[in-house]
């Protein structure tokens, strides 16, 4: 929608009344007599009612109007007849001034408004350049230039695709939808399409995806991906430097905004404020919002209610940590699309051993690569091993490994080389698996690392340790209170009492 003028000027032959000052009430009714005349009453109940007179200093009459868009389809629509009613009820020099009620706020913040015309407001030669011909494509959010869909930066990395986003049953609802959306934009059910997941589950690759696919196959439509960082700095630094008006200009021309890891809006009022009116315009004039979030909206701390509401207009999908299955795909891929065949035991190694996220896989398989392609070694289960002992570090706790295998032979009388060794016997083994369910529980390591630890085992002999040690607890009584005995050994060497 293009901006009209903010200011009505009337230049008007007759006058009606000569006024003094007529109280702002008596000249808005007269306003809408003429008004009546012209407009049919659906719309005039729409777009006239809900007006209310604020004040009248003699030329200027003041209207309040609900909503920026509420102001933007008047003067889309009805300057004409605005202008008449005016110049017919005010005279000659009469002119209109709104007054926007941005935010209807709350008991504790007092309603937030906005003047037209004002210091910071549309001027016309802006105006002109926001329907101009699209030379003024920086990304730039303080200033009324027209973007052009061509060249407007839209902040998207060009390597994140469907194509390369691996689909498996942790994402694939997440994925369709994304589909649906980069197919019809704005015109689907999914709006806003609210994407949430764990850190590098997939959401942002995936928003980018969406993004990518539009810009590829709707040129013509204006994509928008910004992180809450850019969203809330762009904002503030607005705010210092009284630009509000060209920020919200920017953003109210964009056909998808995509807002990623909006939970951390969280407390920031004034900010979520601008996102929430930036939402509402986007939202009522059919354009595409997407956002990313660490948790389901229900979830979502420190949101306005009326924010959080929004939220859920649309779709709300999960993503998961990918299984193994789509991990190992995931592997193939990206080494695939980077020229290099990695053999499918050190994939399959990598799949089981890096279970952190796949932040940590990229990390991994990233330094992989610089070992392939610039230092000419072969990838194998070796270098893989190396690698990972490099990337996914044991965080530093006063409970390794080593103190968890020593306390706990002690504890069941069995020496360290035999809770490493290969031998079958139950009094051995219970041990041994006790200490890899401590493992677990107070390191960091992958479970692939701590069979490493325990005579070379692999990740499914410690999921079964895992699950015979909590078996056993609820069965046994005397296992269980070892197990307890020796949480509170462990405990309290964590807290160094
Ligand atoms: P998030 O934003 O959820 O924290 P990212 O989108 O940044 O996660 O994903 C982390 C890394 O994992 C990225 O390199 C991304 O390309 C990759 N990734 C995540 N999910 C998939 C998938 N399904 N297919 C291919 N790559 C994926
Ligand atoms: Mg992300």
């Amino acid at each position: 929608m293009s901006p009209a003028s903010k200011k009505i000027e009337a230049f008007s032959s007759t006058r009606k009344l000569k006024i003094m000052v007529v109280d702002c009430a008596t000249v808005w009714s007269d306003c809408l007599e003429v008004i009546r005349k012209e407009v049919d009453d659906q719309n005039f109940n729409t777009w006239f009612k809900p007006i209310n007179p604020l004040k009248n200093d003699g030329d200027v009459l003041t209207i309040q109007v609900p909503s920026q868009f509420f102001y933007e389809w008047l003067e889309e629509h009805y300057v004409p007849v605005l202008k008449r009613a005016i110049h017919e009820v005010l005279g000659p020099e009469g002119r209109l001034e709104y007054s926007v009620i941005v935010d209807s706020g709350n008991q504790k913040n007092p309603p937030l408004m906005v003047n037209y015309p004002n210091g910071n407001g549309l001027k016309r030669n802006h105006l002109q350049a926001m329907n101009g011909n699209g030379m003024h494509e920086d990304y730039s959010p303080f200033s009324f230039k027209a973007l052009n869909p061509q060249t407007v930066n839209s902040r998207l990395n060009p390597s994140y695709t469907f194509g390369n986003f691996v689909e498996g049953d942790c994402n694939r609802l997440a994925r369709s939808a994304g589909v649906a959306v980069a197919k019809k934009p704005g015109t689907t059910s999914f709006n806003p399409l609210m994407l949430y997941g764990g850190v590098g589950v997939g959401k942002t690759h995936l928003v980018q995806a969406i993004g990518n696919e539009i810009k590829k196959n709707l040129p013509e439509k204006i994509v928008l991906y910004v992180d809450q960082n850019d969203f809330t700095s762009q904002f503030l630094n607005a705010l210092q430097n009284h630009k509000i008006q060209e920020f919200q200009n920017y953003y109210l021309q964009v056909d998808l905004l995509i807002l990623d890891d909006v939970q951390f809006l969280a407390g920031r009022e004034k900010t979520q404020e601008m996102f929430f009116h930036i939402f509402n315009q986007l939202h009522q004039s059919g354009k595409q919002i997407i956002m990313t979030s660490d948790c389901p909206p229900r979830d979502l701390k420190g949101f306005q209610e009326r924010l959080l509401s929004r939220f859920k207009w649309g779709l709300t999908a999960d993503l998961q940590e990918p299984d193994f299955e789509t991990k190992l795909a995931i592997i193939h891929n990206k080494m695939q699309s980077d020229g290099i065949e990695i053999p499918t035991e050190v994939a399959e190694y990598l799949a089981y051993s890096v279970d952190t996220n796949l932040r940590d896989m990229e990390g991994v398989l990233n330094s992989l690569l610089f070992h392939a392609t610039l230092l000419k070694k072969e990838i194998d289960l070796e270098l893989a091993k190396e690698v990972l002992k490099n990337i996914v570090k044991e965080i530093q706790s006063d409970v390794s490994v080593d103190f968890i295998q020593k306390t706990v032979a002690d504890y069941f009388k069995v020496s360290l080389e035999q809770m490493k060794s290969k031998v079958k016997k139950r009094e051995i083994v219970i041990p041994r698996q006790v200490a890899m369910y401590f493992c677990k529980r107070y390191t960091q390591l992958t479970l692939a690392l701590i069979g490493g630890n325990f005579g070379g085992r692999d990740h499914s002999t410690v999921i079964h340790a895992l699950e015979s040690v909590e078996d056993m607890m609820k069965t046994d009584a005397n296992f269980k209170n070892s197990v307890e005995d020796l949480t509170k050994k462990f405990k309290s060497r964590m807290t160094g009492s």
